[in-house]
């Protein structure tokens, strides 16, 4: 079979995540194949201890689509994805987690989106996690949104879709991908909203907890407030550098 050069992209960062690959790969490829467009589905491995590695691997050798790349070490969601995105060729590049928290079957929900707008994120309005996870997972958003002046109700869930464009102008850093669509706004990109699923994880442990997730996202949100206050800001009237002889 030959493969065409994909349209669309799937990016998913994979940190020990064994028992979910074959899954996740199995209702991926049944919610894409009847769309009709050719895609990839990137599955970058953050380091696993597990045999995530080798899962994706399998997958790969049955479909061709499913791609590989590893890292030699973890080193953390958002470089994982960074390097998903760098490897992607589709124009339009979606991601989710590897978990299955989030469900392949909304990806046509978002692309619908997708010629009106650059960034759609999905919103997950019924959370499937521990009361603890959903209070603190509100008053983060709450948070963020206040201080980075953001409106969109749940930043934090990886299953969005974007136009390839929106990657060209911002460098990534650690703790990054909780932010992409602010990011992408401040360029001048537009976001819209759709709500999707949202399901308890069944295998596999969470990768964060209250302690490593609170402080260090909120670091980084005080990152992005300054950028954004700090961006640059202006409109050239005349420019006579080029023409002084
Ligand atoms: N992940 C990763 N590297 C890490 C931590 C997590 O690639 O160092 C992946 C993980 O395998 C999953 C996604 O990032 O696909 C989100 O992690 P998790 O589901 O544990 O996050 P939570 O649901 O707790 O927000
Ligand atoms: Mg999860």
């Amino acid at each position: 079979m030959e493969i065409q050069p994909p349209e669309l992209s799937v990016v998913i960062p994979v940190y020990n995540e064994e028992e979910n690959i074959p899954i996740l790969v199995r209702e991926l490829e049944e919610a894409l194949n009847p769309l009709g467009k050719e895609y990839e589905i990137i599955m970058v491995d953050d380091g696993s201890r597990d045999r995530s590695l080798e899962r994706i691997r399998e997958a790969g050798r049955k479909n061709p689509r499913v791609r590989a790349i590893s890292f030699e070490a973890n080193a953390g969601q958002t470089a994982a994805m960074d390097a998903g995105f760098r490897s992607a060729r589709g124009d339009v590049i979606v991601t989710l987690d590897a978990d299955l928290q989030n469900s392949p079957r909304d990806i046509p929900l978002l692309l619908e989106k997708i010629p009106e707008y650059d960034i759609v994120c999905g919103w997950r309005a019924e959370r499937n996690d521990p009361w603890i996870r959903r209070i603190s997972s509100r008053i983060a958003n709450s948070v963020r949104n206040a201080l980075s002046h953001e409106e969109i109700k749940d930043i934090a869930c990886s299953l969005k879709a974007y136009k390839r464009e929106c990657f060209q102008k911002v460098k990534l850093y650690n703790g990054m991908h909780r932010f992409l669509p602010t990011l992408f706004k401040m360029e001048g990109f537009r976001a819209v909203e759709v709500r999707v699923g949202h399901f308890p994880r069944r295998h596999g442990t969470a990768k964060y907890n209250i302690r490593n997730r609170v402080f260090r996202s909120f670091v980084d949100l005080l990152a992005v407030r300054w950028m954004k206050k700090r961006q640059l800001n202006y409109r050239v009237r005349e420019d006579l550098s080029d023409k002084g002889e």
